[in-house]
């Protein structure tokens, strides 16, 4: 794949304001948040999205999803949360990094836009 923007905040390249780092994934505040908090969860592996994980990431997808408790349990988002992953063109995604986006401390609509 190619190198993204998401590549460079790994590398500590372009500052983020990470919440969260292990040795597989990071997480850091979107830049545009849609909601009072925005959080993106990352893989520091560069897989370009959900169509790209193969057998060998099984432990990888458990562990984000794991990540993403952790991390909303030490924002404070309490009163639930909405995780969300754009794939692809129809998906919306506009990074081509795979990323969880983690919004919560408003109500959340359905359906999505
Ligand atoms: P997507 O549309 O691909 O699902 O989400 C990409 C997200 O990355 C967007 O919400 C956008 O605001 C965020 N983003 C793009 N560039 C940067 C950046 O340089 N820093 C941070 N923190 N977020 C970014």
């Amino acid at each position: 794949m190619s190198e993204t923007i998401f590549s460079k905040i790994i590398r500590k390249e372009i500052s983020a304001d990470i919440v969260y780092e292990d040795d597989i994934s990071l997480a850091f505040k979107d830049i545009n948040p849609q909601a009072p908090v925005h959080i993106l969860l990352i893989p520091k592996k560069p897989i370009v999205n959900l169509n790209e994980g193969t057998e060998e990431d099984k432990t990888l997808f458990g562990h984000l999803l794991l990540i993403v408790q952790k991390v909303a349990r030490e924002v404070g988002l309490d009163n639930g949360y909405r995780v969300v992953i754009n794939n692809g063109n129809d998906g919306g995604q506009t990074v081509n990094h795979l990323h969880l986006h983690i919004l919560g401390k408003r109500q959340m609509t359905w359906p999505p836009g």
